[in-house]
Order: structure tokens, then C-alpha cells, then sequence
């Protein structure tokens, strides 16, 4: 799972550039690289410094229940719209459903602040294309060098570094052509800004109505703004950085995409990632019995409720066929 660019989409989707190791048209040209790179810098840089704050505030015993309440509720919703939302529906199609869930998910994932939804959906699928080769806009292994560093250096560009970086962006025309058609998708990626901001005054609500005052909002701003930012983005990072670094392969693909099991939880079920590389349209990662993945039981629930339908599942014998353990 990726971040895209964090800046709103700058109008242009037509061929990308020329650089070195894309296709032509299979990159998105940035118009005001500069001012990509300060909102970038500084929606991961503000977080982690009110992180301080947050932690200042717990340890004088003033952090208060519904400040945590507000950070759980915020960071599943976001979480989900990301998973289920951004990746799992929007990306791979695993399942289908309404125009209107798929404005509610595209919402959500918006509020993730990791980029307007077609420009995470182009990075994404150019992921998929180019695993870990030249053409991946965030693989840890192309171009790092080899030993303990060049490891560490790939993992710093997997995890945040290629966001500022624009030469292997995926074309939005190119990559994700379906959703340049689609009304309401469109909508809410031309107004991303919009859900960024709605997904700071949702926790400053909560914590208004909760509390009972403006101090008690300012704080659920800072557990389920800030402190939920930073979680949500390292979470989301570190499937492109540790989940093609650390971990289980179980199945055979192409590239360095591995399961890594104590991120399932916080990720909601994203760091079953060598089976999502292995199955990228099935709709549950979490393959094994043992596999636990909340995004897949939210949309077994959706599904059961009527809301989605169409749901992609992987049959035991095509699990069997990718198994590294049948070629053994
Ligand atoms: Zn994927
Ligand atoms: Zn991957």
C-alpha cells in the first residue's frame, strides 16, 4: 500500500516526462515540485512534533479517556478508507458497490491525508506494474546500493523519501483511467482539501460534545489530528518500506513483498502483503486462519448487510498452485 503525492492534483494528466526507467506516459509531471515538497515536509513534520505535546500531556496524567476514544475512532475510519476504500476497492476492484459507499470510502481515505485519491491509485497500480524493477515509485530495492547501507537507504526512500520525489509518479490518465471517469470519484479528488480538513474538525467535534469545551476539543484535535496523523502515515509507509523487507513469503511472486505479522493489526490487515502481491485483487489478505485482517471482515460485514457485493475470493486450489511450500 502507498501514499501518494500529498498536494492537491496540479491539473495536468497528460504523458509523463522522460526520466530515467519510466515508459513515457507512464508518469504524472508535477507542476510546482517545490510546493509539493513543503506540504509533504509538513504534514509528516507537524505530527511528529505535536507528538511531543501528546506525550507531555500523558505523562502529567492529563491525557483524559475520550482523547484515546477520539484516536481510535479517527484512526479506524481512516485506516479503513484507506484499506478498504483507496486500496482494496478503488485500486483492485476486489468487490463492488454503490456510488455512494464509494463516495464515503474515497471521503475517508482522503482524510488519511496521503493524496487525492486517483493520484494514490496511480502510484499504487505503477507499484503493481513494476514491483521492486525500475518503474516502482517506491521500491526499497532499485538504485539503493548494495550492504547494510544501501538496505537502509532503500528503506528510508520506500518509506518516506519518494514522496519527494516526482520521477516515478503514476500517470493519473495512464494508471487509473476508470476513475477519471467516474463523477463521484472525481468530485472528491478535486476537493481533497476538503476531507483533510473535515478529518480535523470531526475529532475536535467528538472531543467538544464529549468534554464539553473548547479545551476538551483542542486536545481530541491533538490525539485524533495529530497523533492519529502520524500513526496512520507510519502504519501506511511501512507496508511499502518493511513489507517488501521484513517477513514471510509464503507464496512465489516476482518480487520482495513479504507477510509481516505483528503490523497486521495496526494496518488493518495490509501487512498480509506477499499474499496481496501474490492475489492482488482478492478482497481478503489475510489468506491464513491465523492471518487476522479487519479490512476483510469489514467487507464480509458490508456484504452480508447487502452494501457490497461481487466480492473477490481467491479458491483454496489457486493458493495452492502460488504456495512456496507445494514447490518445495
Ligand atoms: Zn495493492
Ligand atoms: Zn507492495
Amino acid at each position: 500500500m502507498i501514499m501518494s503525492s500529498i498536494a492537491p492534483p496540479h491539473g495536468s494528466t497528460g504523458p509523463g516526462g522522460s526520466s530515467a526507467g519510466g515508459r513515457t506516459g507512464d508518469i504524472q509531471p508535477v507542476a510546482h515540485e517545490t510546493r509539493d515538497r513543503i506540504l509533504t515536509g509538513s504534514v509528516t513534520l507537524i505530527p511528529f512534533l505535536l507528538l511531543g505535546l501528546a506525550g507531555w500531556q500523558a505523562w502529567n496524567h492529563i491525557l483524559r479517556w475520550h482523547d484515546l476514544l477520539t484516536f481510535a475512532i479517527v484512526y479506524f475510519l481512516t485506516v479503513l478508507g484507506v484499506t478498504v476504500g483507496f486500496h482494496r476497492l478503488f485500486t483492485h476492484r476486489s468487490f463492488e458497490t454503490s456510488p455512494a459507499l464509494r463516495g464515503v470510502l474515497a471521503v475517508l481515505g482522503s482524510a488519511a491525508i496521503e493524496g487525492p485519491v486517483i493520484s494514490w491509485v496511480a502510484d499504487h497500480r505503477k507499484h503493481h506494474a513494476f514491483t521492486d524493477e525500475e518503474g516502482d515509485p517506491h521500491s526499497p530495492h532499485v538504485d539503493h546500493g548494495s550492504g547494510l547501507r544501501g538496505t537502509l537507504r532503500g528503506l528510508v526512500h520506500a518509506h518516506l523519501g519518494w514522496l519527494f520525489i516526482h520521477t516515478q509518479r503514476g500517470s493519473r490518465a495512464k494508471f487509473a483511467p476508470d476513475l477519471m471517469k467516474d463523477p463521484v470519484i472525481r468530485f472528491v479528488d478535486r476537493t481533497f482539501l476538503v476531507w483533510v480538513l473535515l478529518g480535523m474538525a470531526l475529532p475536535f467535534a467528538i472531543g467538544w460534545a464529549i468534554g464539553g469545551g473548547v479545551a476538551a476539543g483542542l486536545t481530541a484535535l491533538l490525539w485524533g489530528g495529530a497523533v492519529r496523523i502520524f500513526f496512520v502515515h507510519h502504519v501506511t509507509f511501512s507496508i511499502n518500506s518493511l513489507c517488501h523487507t521484513f517477513g514471510r513469503r509464503l507464496f512465489d511472486t516476482d518480487d520482495h513483498s513479504r507477510n509481516l505479522a505483528w503490523l497486521a493489526l495496526p494496518s488493518l490487515g495490509e501487512a498480509w502483503h506477499n499474499n496481496h502481491h501474490a492475489f492482488p485483487t482478492s478482497a481478503v489478505h489475510g489468506l491464513g486462519r491465523r492471518q487476522f485482517d479487519v479490512s476483510a471482515l469489514v467487507i464480509r460485514t458490508l456484504e452480508r448487510m447487502g452494501l457490497v457485493w461481487n466480492v473477490v475470493r481467491i479458491s483454496p486450489e489457486r493458493q495452492q498452485a502460488k504456495a512456496l511450500d507445494a514447490k518445495a
